[in-house]
């Protein structure tokens, strides 16, 4: 029995090794500064939601912090990933809730005026970039 404790405590201690690892990996990587040369390449979206986002870090910034981690897309509408712990909770859903209600009405690819569609997949595009796919 003591042999399986030990075993036990050893891989605990592994396992929480590790999970502080991945924590302390996504502090690093988060951006809290708007520095937009480290947010861009976790920009997983089409090119036409990148000045969205550019707003949305820049606006993040704002708020101490909070850190910027990614963004993607789901069922057509923009999702971002971030580290928070303050008390502003508020004010960061409205800076995102703004950055996706914008990305619903943006065409992924180019930034002109597009709409969700919900054809084969649900994507936001303008028509051109629709008709292309
Ligand atoms: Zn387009």
């Amino acid at each position: 029995m003591t042999d399986n404790r030990k075993v036990f405590q050893v891989k605990s201690a592994m396992i929480q090794a590790a999970h502080d690892r991945i924590l302390a990996a996504r502090r690093n990587a988060a951006v809290h500064d708007g520095d937009l040369d480290r947010a861009r390449p976790t920009y997983h979206v089409g090119a036409g939601w990148h000045a969205i986002l550019d707003d949305l870090v820049r606006d993040f910034s704002e708020i101490e912090g909070l850190g910027f981690l990614a963004a993607h897309e789901k069922w057509g509408e923009l999702r971002v990933a971030y580290l928070y712990s303050g008390d502003r909770h508020a004010d960061v859903d409205e800076i995102e809730h703004r950055a996706r209600d914008l990305c619903l009405t943006t065409c992924w690819y180019c930034g002109q005026p597009g709409t969700m569609r919900k054809d084969r997949w649900w994507r936001v595009r303008c028509e051109e970039h629709w008709s292309a796919e």
